[in-house]
């Protein structure tokens, strides 16, 4: 039977790839991937010369299609992005639902994701904890969303481009405000890994002392909502600010 294996690859350290992803990207039919070129210096660094396929965002419905046929003629195909795991805020969903729909066997293998090793050594609370991907680029929408998720009391996770890290953490601490406590973690697994964690207003500060704070790859993590152990419950303060502007 022939399946899709998920494949992730290294997110920086070209070391983080395990053995079992390497025999399988070696044993498969072909690589289905975002670019071609940036995979294949990957496959090179591990002498693995198996075939590779462009699958991206642009046409990723219309090659799925040509590959759940390929797999349903007996051809093993691995996907991998260009870094981390496939599917999470990268291609390869249209391909994983195409394939269960045909009944192909979906084997994924675990390995890196930004997201997942930010989190574990972040420090905020990781027994809940939500994955918000990018946030909207535009700033009224950017901002919608983080009022949106103002009251969310589970550690969120963003992935957040250099070009707009300043912006958002403005947002970030005019919305939850300056105390809300935020955790940075850029350039995960490369040379100039740092990981830093500070309230909201202060990391705003400590941002703008040093562009290079503001480099590279990054996630954002920002902690979810605590309600002051003296204050009402927040429903019944929901309940009496519309009360209070009735009244009013
Ligand atoms: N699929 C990937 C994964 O599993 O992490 C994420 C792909 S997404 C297109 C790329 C984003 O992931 C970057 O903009 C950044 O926010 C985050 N990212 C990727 N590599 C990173 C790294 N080494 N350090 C910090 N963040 C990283």
């Amino acid at each position: 039977q022939a399946v899709l294996y998920i494949v992730p690859t290294p997110i920086g350290n070209l070391a983080d790839i395990s053995q079992r992803a390497l025999d399988i990207l070696s044993e498969v039919d072909v690589i289905a991937c975002e670019d071609t070129r940036h995979t294949g210096k990957l496959l090179s660094h591990y002498q693995i010369g198996t075939p590779t396929w462009a699958l991206h965002d642009h046409n990723e419905q219309y090659k799925a299609d040509q590959l759940v046929t390929r797999v349903l003629e007996g051809k093993s195909i691995a996907l991998v992005s260009d870094a981390g795991t496939p599917l999470i805020s990268d291609p390869g969903y249209h391909l994983v639902n195409r394939c269960r729909e045909a009944g192909i066997r979906v084997v994924a293998v675990p390995g890196p994701c930004a997201a997942i090793t930010a989190l574990s050594a972040a420090g905020l609370p990781t027994d809940r904890f939500v994955f918000e991907g990018f946030l909207p680029a535009k700033d009224k929408a950017r901002r919608d969303k983080l009022e949106s998720l103002k009251d969310e009391p589970r550690t969120m996770v963003f992935y957040e481009s250099p070009r707009r890290l300043l912006d958002t953490v403005t947002a970030l601490a005019e919305v939850m405000g300056e105390d809300r406590r935020l955790v940075v973690a850029r350039e995960l697994t490369k040379a100039f890994e740092t990981i830093h964690g500070l309230p909201a207003g202060d990391m705003l500060e400590w941002l703008q002392q040093d562009s290079n704070r503001c480099r590279g790859e990054m996630v954002l993590m920002v902690a979810g909502y605590k309600a002051d152990a003296d204050a009402l419950p927040l429903p019944a303060q929901k309940t009496l600010a519309l009360l209070s502007a009735d009244l009013g």
